[in-house]
């Protein structure tokens, strides 16, 4: 049985009273989600009881917190089903995955007319860390146009590869139209002419299970934030075939083996690519929020978030002169519209006045805005400790302010 009710105790914030309205309706979820106790919880006993920097002492909380640190990484390599937890690498979050890859794959693979294929509904994270290689490097991006039901138009993505092509950068869920791209099919058509694929599971990895293996994928990214656990902390899932292949990102401690002033060897998998002192209490918090989703089952997060669209899209679909982007079918957590010409941020600021929290502009991604000829779009998202009643709220409110203009 999943039982929101009982599940959204374990979220201290879900109580809070906004401009005196009870509770807070927070449907930010695309943004980041709220934390459970657990997590904060154990990221405080870390502080008040292990705290010591990782991987270079020999006494005994160093050993501890390194201990808690490794074992995060394994609790992340199972919840992606990894082969190696020396294929988990930890970043700041998505963005840092991205330019991480970009950066790194580049320098060992591509070289000027060399293509990356991204897509029209790509985050600026999976945009423009490419245009800082094109840059430099000289390199093209190729664009996989959108259908006008707001999926990828997949005859074209076929028709991009050429003998230019060296990769696929490509988002699995879009922040904006809730569209869930055939990654499966993406990558099987990449490895057919031996392209790798990076996948950003920004929006994925919250909202139902990945297998990086089932999925083949090469490369993927993902941010502890917008996954109940803390901010500062992500992942950079890699083959080890690539990773051992492509040159560091950053420089300093724990990535290197030997240094003398005339060179440095680097060292083994996934250390190369974490340099400095990581944010090791973060990725307990993270593991705490891997195990918090995995007890309730991603499965029932999964359908649980799922009957909410389908919830909410019916309902919302009723509101007069409601336009709703993106497909109606195969579809996340993330419902995008405008309503006549009210001005999304005149709808946002008034729904924040009825203690609705819902995400206006244009969601770090222009160019899918200029495709969908807005400048922007509300956006409410929906994560596993939100209830039919906060859709029911979200209406009503739309109606209200819909009676004000
Ligand atoms: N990719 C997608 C699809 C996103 O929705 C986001 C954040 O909204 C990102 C990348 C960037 O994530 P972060 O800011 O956590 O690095």
């Amino acid at each position: 049985m999943y039982d929101v009710e009982r599940i959204r105790e374990d979220f201290p914030i879900l109580k809070r009273t906004i401009y005196g309205k009870y509770p807070l309706v927070y449907l930010d979820n695309a943004a980041t989600t709220q934390k459970p106790r657990s997590v904060v919880e154990a990221m405080t006993d870390e502080y008040y009881n292990v705290n010591a920097n990782v991987h270079r002492g020999v006494h005994f909380l160093s050993q501890q917190a390194t201990d808690l640190h490794e074992r995060s990484r394994e609790t992340v390599r199972s919840f992606l089903n990894a082969r190696s937890a020396s294929e988990i690498v930890f970043t700041r979050g998505t963005t840092e995955s991205i330019n991480l890859v970009a950066n790194c794959y580049a320098e060992a693979f591509m070289r000027e007319g060399d293509e990356v294929i991204i897509s029209e509904m790509e985050h600026h994270s999976n945009i423009v860390s490419w245009q800082l290689v094109q840059a430099r490097k000289g390199i093209r991006l190729r664009v996989i146009p959108l259908t006008d039901e707001g999926y990828l138009d997949m005859e074209a993505y076929r028709q991009l590869f050429n003998e230019h092509t060296r990769i696929v950068s490509i988002t699995h869920v879009s922040n904006v139209l809730g569209t869930v791209n055939p990654v499966e099919e993406i990558i099987r058509i990449a490895h057919d002419h031996d392209v790798p694929v990076l996948v950003d599971g920004a929006q994925s990895a919250p909202h139902f299970a990945v297998d990086v293996r089932k999925l083949d994928c090469d490369f993927f990214a993902f941010s502890g934030h917008k996954l109940y656990a803390p901010t500062g902390i992500g992942v950079l899932y890699g083959k080890e075939k690539w990773l051992d292949r492509i040159p560091p990102y950053m420089g300093g401690g724990e990535m290197i083996k030997t240094v003398t002033m005339e060179k440095t060897t680097y060292n083994d998998l996934p250390y190369k690519f974490e340099a400095g002192t990581p944010d090791y209490v973060a990725s307990t918090g993270l593991a705490r929020a891997l195990e918090y989703v995995s007890a309730l089952g991603m499965a029932h997060i999964e359908a649980h978030e799922r009957d909410l669209v389908q919830y909410a899209m019916r309902r919302m679909g009723e509101i007069e002169d409601v336009h709703i982007f993106g497909p109606k079918d195969g579809r996340d957590s993330v419902i995008s519209f405008r309503v006549g010409d009210i001005h999304h941020l005149d709808m946002g600021t008034l729904l924040d006045r009825l203690g609705i929290a819902v995400r206006t502009g244009h969601h770090c991604a222009e160019p899918l805005m200029r495709r969908l000829g807005v400048e922007g779009t509300c956006r409410a998202s929906f994560a596993l400790y939100n209830t039919r009643a906060e859709v029911d709220a979200l209406v009503a409110g739309i109606e209200r302010v819909r009676k004000m203009f």
